[in-house]
């Protein structure tokens, strides 16, 4: 898959496909990023890219020629249809399901904005469309496009050394992911949950199906109501909801906006309390995790 990037600041761009997973895709040939300044395509001695706004106002609007002078070159750098993205704090939420249709260009654009952003008419003329990162305003669009380059490139087949980690991560199959645990297995921060030493992968995935349900309950219940849950997924939210409750805490945790507080004291044991309730507990006194039936 091939990327380019058009930005005033080619060195952050450089600088964002160079390492971890993006860096590692390039090395392996699975794709590739450019990046192109407009500002190389501005004429005069100051090489001008923004002007002041009509109607007045504050903060200077990136010009249509150089935008377009670059674009033309980057259109014709190669043969590969190019989908153009404006990353604008006006554009479509990105999310996985988004992440996953960019995925799917062979050659994507990520135009960077700057200022108070780009002259209106060269967006309606040039790009396919505008993707936002998130309700708020960061200065420029670089941060915005290596989050897009980043998503993406993970999913490029044989980017990531187990393929099986990105399907199992958060948002996937539209709920949370469920918690990890790695060696030691006793701590004194607490101890692995017991079921995932058993051996039994039926067992584990139930439990881990179950934490992924909780989990999604706690911290995010909008996901939950897009989900599509099986008759068994339901049965163990309903045991994890009932385990919850059990505990002593609030029926419904997202209501009182605790739930992605963290624990407030880490005396408990990771086996004593359920994990994904632990992250969210609002007062300490829960101890038995919710059985994964
Ligand atoms: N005046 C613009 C507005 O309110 O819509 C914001 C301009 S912002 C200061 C400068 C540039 O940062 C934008 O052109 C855009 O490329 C980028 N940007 C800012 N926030 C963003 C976001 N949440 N997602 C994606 N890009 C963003």
């Amino acid at each position: 898959m091939r990327f380019d990037l058009i930005s005033l600041f080619p060195e952050f761009v450089a600088q964002c496909a160079a390492f971890g997973v993006v860096g590692r895709a390039g090395e392996r040939g699975l794709l590739s990023v450019h990046g192109w300044n407009p500002r190389d395509y501005a004429e005069g001695n100051y090489r001008r890219v923004d002007d002041r706004p009509f109607g007045g106002g504050p903060g200077m609007v990136m010009m249509i020629d150089p935008l377009r002078a670059c674009l033309a070159d980057v259109r014709a750098a190669d043969p590969t249809p190019a989908h153009v993205v404006y990353m604008s704090p006006q554009g479509a939420p990105l999310t996985q399901a988004k992440v996953r249709e960019l995925a799917a260009h062979p050659r994507l654009v990520l135009l960077c904005g700057r200022y108070e952003g780009v002259d209106e008419r060269f967006l309606q003329a040039e790009v396919d469309e505008e993707i936002s990162i998130g309700d708020y305003v960061l200065s420029g669009g670089e941060l915005a496009a290596a989050v897009v380059l980043d998503a993406v490139a993970r999913l490029q087949e044989g980017a990531l050394n187990d393929a099986e980690s990105a399907v199992q991560d958060s948002f996937e199959d539209g709920l949370l992911d469920c918690p990890h645990y790695t060696r030691p297995v006793e701590h004194a921060l607490g101890n692995v949950p017991p079921v995932l030493l058993s051996g039994n992968h039926a067992e584990i995935a139930k439990w881990r199906r179950q934490q992924s349900l909780g989990r999604t309950w706690l911290r995010r219940p909008d996901l939950l109501d897009e989900a599509t849950l099986s008759k068994a997924d339901r049965k163990l939210l309903e045991t994890f909801r009932a385990a919850w409750a059990a505990a002593g805490h609030v029926s419904d945790p997202a209501e009182t906006g605790v739930a992605h507080q963290v624990a407030p004291e880490a005396k408990s044991t990771a086996s004593e309390v359920a994990p994904a309730a632990k992250a969210a507990q609002a007062a300490p006194g829960s101890t038995e995790p919710p059985p994964a039936g």
